[in-house]
């Protein structure tokens, strides 16, 4: 198994929208994996809709354009990034959705032939919300695909090499992903925690579904990065610094 991480654009906004009381500003990284197994291809979160570029209030609605700018280039999404590696993005037999905020998913239509794999829960909010009265709809990144509901852990291959963890809190059926992979696992936490460092301080943005789930679901990621777990954070600047990049691989074993 090798994975290889992309960064699909960057986000800036002012530092309260990542960290409760934070002051100034932050340029954050938008992340996506590819997971290439011998029993298939699983690409973990797919970046910001194309349209955020061009009309961010029609993309993501008047409120999160106001608070979020977007920098990506069309090299950068998914597609294409899977493109310039020579792997064929309607190869890709999995899409698996940390959670259904415009950055995770918006990249699933550019990956056409993959099965989505959200938590049952996520799925439900999202029915259950209905459809905005503006700006990013997450169940059109659904609608018309084959998509594989689970409820908390999944073995994606079954062999234990690519496991999901439900990590809810962040929003309602929000998933991290554990690879074990170089002699040991890490843990794409996806938006569990923002920042490598929120695993200790546990400052979390005003934002949250349910904090008190989401700071247990983040002790559980703690337990694990205590245990030796490398944890790769949803949203961390100075971790993505240090990271390799597609196409040189993040993880290989
Ligand atoms: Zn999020």
């Amino acid at each position: 198994m090798k994975v290889y991480g992309f960064v699909c654009g960057w986000l800036t906004a002012p530092m309260e929208a990542f960290v409760e009381g934070g002051a100034g500003e932050a340029k954050v990284p938008v992340p996506a994996y590819l997971i290439d197994h011998p029993r298939g291809r699983a690409v973990f979160d797919t970046g910001m809709p194309a349209g955020l570029r061009t009309d961010p209030q029609a993309a993501i609605g008047r409120y999160l354009a106001g608070v979020f700018k977007a920098d990506f280039t069309p090299e950068q999404a998914i597609d294409r990034q899977l493109e310039a590696m020579d792997v064929d993005p309607a190869s890709i037999d999995l899409v698996v959705n940390s959670h259904l905020h415009f950055d995770h998913c918006a990249g699933n239509a550019l990956l056409p032939n993959a099965r989505i794999v959200v938590q049952k829960r996520e799925a439900a909010a999202a029915r259950a919300a209905g459809p905005p009265k503006e700006g990013f709809d997450p169940l059109t990144m659904l609608d018309g695909r084959d998509v594989l509901e689970v409820e908390g852990e999944h073995d994606l291959f079954g062999d234990g090499s690519a496991v999901l963890l439900p990590t809810y809190g962040h929003t309602a059926g929000h998933q991290s992903l554990r690879l074990a992979c170089d002699g040991g696992d890490t843990v794409l936490a996806g938006d569990c925690c923002y920042f490598h460092r929120t695993l200790s301080d546990l400052k979390l943005p005003g934002f949250a579904h349910d904090r008190e789930e989401q700071l247990r679901s983040i002790a559980r990621l703690k337990a694990l990065c205590d245990r030796g777990a490398r944890i790769i954070a949803g949203h961390d600047p100075d971790q993505w610094a240090h990271l390799p990049r597609a196409p040189a691989p993040l993880l290989a074993g």
